[in-house]
């Protein structure tokens, strides 16, 4: 199964996709960290991407899609990926949708964490002290959210349309929230399973 997870900025989409990789044996993919390694490589696209995140704004299409793909065409990913900050535009979405299509493959559930600016900007200042991330500011902060609500919401109306989308209250602690999640999951998985019985039966 590959599952996508959306949500702004200090969501916790994060800690949420390593609980999923963790209970449901799948592999995290997320884009912000596959982007933070290449500017500790220290290359010039390394520097190119760091002045792009640093001001909260979006890496370009190309840079991000030629990092996921080699994961999407990798065998011990197939089915198993839970997209973690990808797709963050509809130009992503499409992409994604036709790599996938392309490797047969498809996305199963699509989960939005759902927070409050107010909330958000109080996370941030938490991890600032924990994680000391260069684009982890109250200001920056302020301007990811901005670029999540302009480029990003509109991607959960495309997955709305194909009746993937399940909203989770974000507000939540972080045990209930996996809890919501697995629920999600658990129904999903046994909703495949019946299907796949059923088609078995009238094949
Ligand atoms: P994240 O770790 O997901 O919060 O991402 C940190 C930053 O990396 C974002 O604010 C963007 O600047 C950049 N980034 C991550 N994923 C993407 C993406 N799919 N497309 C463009 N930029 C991205």
């Amino acid at each position: 199964m590959n599952i996508i997870i959306f949500g702004p900025p200090g969501a916790g989409k994060g800690t949420q996709s390593k609980f999923i990789v963790k209970k449901y044996n799948l592999y995290q993919l997320s884009t912000g960290e596959l982007l933070r390694k290449e500017i500790a490589n220290k290359s010039k696209l390394g520097s190119e991407i760091s002045s792009i995140i640093n001001v909260g704004e979006l890496v370009s299409d190309d840079i991000v899609s030629n990092l996921i793909e080699g994961f999407i065409t990798d065998d011990n990913f197939k089915n198993r990926m839970i997209f973690d900050g990808y797709p963050r535009n509809l130009n992503q979405a499409k992409n994604l949708d036709f790599l996938l299509k392309k490797y047969n493959q498809k996305i199963d559930i699509v989960l939005k964490l759902s927070v409050s600016l107010e909330t958000i900007k109080k996370r941030i200042l938490e991890r600032q002290s924990q994680e000391q991330r260069a684009d982890d500011n109250q200001e920056i902060a302020i301007k990811r959210y901005k670029t999540y609500e302009e480029s990003t919401e509109p991607v959960l109306e495309y997955y709305k349309k194909s009746n993937l989308l399940n909203v989770v209250n974000g507000e939540q602690t972080i045990d209930e929230i996996s809890k919501e999640i697995s629920g999600i999951i658990d129904r999903i998985k046994g909703w495949q399973s019946i299907i796949r019985q059923y088609k078995y039966a009238v094949t």
